[in-house]
């Protein structure tokens, strides 16, 4: 099978998420005896190339037209790009971009879609893809009945593939974007320099326990800034306006797996449970013995997250900053 592999960037790297998807692209195609490019679009597309060009051949589509991103614009080129080349299948993470935009793609394309894909398998030349259902209650085994197929991947759930020693050919494309149906009037970078929840390796996230916006910060902020790692909130301190709705992880939210989540003052409901059961050290802190989060948990601490939390950033500081 042909694969293309649609590449987010930033600045001049790929995003983890994205080397993550190429791993199970390079693996559709190898298996199958195909090809995989990768494709960088954007008005500064060709800043990532040489990144991308360690794991498989690239296409760079830049054009000013396609930057600030917009899903409808970069899923009219996508499709466009696709339905020229005639590749089977369409891979990208499952990254507020990727839904968004491979969504569209595969409407354009002719609907066959599966998102959020945590593992494959090639069997009788045909691609099966598993993904969860039921917020994680099931997983399932589908198979796209006609293509090209468009598929989304769970970036926790593939690890980033090795690089090649030497690097893959880089090609530049022609690409005529339609105007989009939107428009972009600004772009604001995050404050703070904290990383995304879903490229840290430590996840420390808040739940109700914390009754406003400052205190998340003072504790969970700046326990997060301790270890290192990300900022991550349940979705009642989204909904309240407490946290911004990028920190929530969850169901509705992003899906992480970093190497150690921390929650302060989450009950653990199973939508929550959906976006981080799979990190792989769980430990919890909240007031409520019984709370569910502790059947999780590798390691539980029953007391109130606001006399434990300045103790542990006590404790912590200057030990492990940068893990
Ligand atoms: C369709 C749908 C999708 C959803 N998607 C998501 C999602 O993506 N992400 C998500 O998080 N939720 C989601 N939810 C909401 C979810 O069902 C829960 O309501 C939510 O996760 C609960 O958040 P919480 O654990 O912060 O709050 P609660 O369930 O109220 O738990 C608060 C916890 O804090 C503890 N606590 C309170 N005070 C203290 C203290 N001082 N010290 C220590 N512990 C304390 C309590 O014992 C309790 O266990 C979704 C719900 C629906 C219906």
């Amino acid at each position: 099978m042909n694969v293309l592999l649609i590449a987010e960037y930033e600045g001049d790297a790929l995003r983890i998420a994205s080397v993550a998807a190429v791993g199970m692209a390079n693996d559709v195609a190898q298996t199958t005896g195909g090809t995989c490019d990768v494709l960088l679009l954007g008005a500064d597309a060709s800043a990532a190339a040489e990144d991308a060009a360690r794991y498989a051949p690239v296409l760079v589509a830049e054009h000013a037209d396609l930057s600030p991103a917009t899903a409808d614009c970069h899923a009219a080129v996508i499709a466009e790009w696709v339905n020229a080349k005639g590749y089977d299948v369409v891979v990208g993470a499952a990254t507020t971009y990727g839904k968004d935009t491979l969504g569209r793609a595969a409407g354009l394309l002719g609907g066959y879609m599966a998102s959020d894909v945590v593992g494959h398998d090639i069997l009788d030349g045909e691609l099966l893809l598993k993904r969860p259902m039921f917020a994680g209650s099931v997983n399932a085994t589908v198979k796209l009945l006609g293509g090209p197929r468009v598929v989304t991947v769970r970036s926790s759930a593939y690890d980033a593939p090795t690089a090649n020693e030497s690097a893959s050919p880089i090609t530049t494309v022609e690409v005529t974007p339609q105007p989009a149906r939107l428009n972009v009037n600004g772009v604001a970078s995050k404050t703070g320099g904290r990383p995304d929840v879903t490229e840290a390796a430590v996840v420390v996230s808040g739940g109700r326990a914390w009754k406003t916006s400052e205190d998340f910060e003072n504790n969970v902020g700046k326990l997060a800034d301790t270890v290192g790692g990300a900022a991550g909130s349940s979705r009642v301190l989204v909904d309240a306006g407490i946290t911004p709705n990028e920190l929530q992880v969850g169901q509705t939210g992003k899906i992480v797996a970093p190497d150690l989540y921390l929650a302060l003052g989450i009950s653990g409901a199973v939508q929550h449970l959906a976006g981080m059961k799979n990190s792989k050290v769980i430990a919890a802190i909240n007031s409520d013995k019984d709370a569910p989060i502790f059947q999780v948990a590798d390691f539980g601490l029953v007391g109130d997250v606001y006399k434990l939390t300045p103790q542990l950033i006590e404790k912590l500081a200057g030990t492990c900053a940068g893990v």
